[in-house]
């Protein structure tokens, strides 16, 4: 039992270093095709563990206000695709943040890390070609 345990966190680690971000439905939809009998409970065990010992971070929740982990775990900032939910870690240089505080004024200092919304280039190109189209 233990050994399976141990695969099946190592499996949620790898799938994480290749797509840097993923909820646990996610992660779940990944683990069945190699593990079939494998359970949301069990998954939401491992990424908890993982986030208690260090290992994965919270990133930005995705739709519907799902949890989202991530392999990073060093603070960083964000861009967030508004169509397909994609998010891409970026870092906002410290230049830009002087400038963000100016235009927001009165005094308001941001903290913590930033996150950017927009499209993505498949989104950007996929929703430029449907305007084409009608
Ligand atoms: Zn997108
Ligand atoms: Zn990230």
């Amino acid at each position: 039992m233990i050994e399976r345990a141990t695969r099946y966190t190592k499996d949620v680690q790898d799938f994480l270093e290749r797509v840097h971000h993923a909820t646990n439905i996610e992660i779940l939809e990944h683990m069945q095709k190699t593990y079939a009998d494998v359970s949301v409970t069990t998954v939401h065990r491992i990424t908890s563990r993982l986030v208690e010992r260090g290992k994965l971070a919270l990133a930005p929740a995705a739709k519907g206000n799902a949890m989202r982990f991530d392999i990073n775990v060093e603070p960083h900032d964000h861009f967030l695709c508004s169509n397909c939910d994609m998010l891409r870690d970026t870092d906002i240089a410290s230049e830009i943040r002087p400038l963000l505080e100016d235009s927001i004024g009165d005094g308001c200092e941001i903290s913590g890390n930033l996150v950017v919304t927009g499209l993505c280039k498949k989104c950007n190109k996929e929703l430029k070609n449907e305007t084409n189209h009608h």
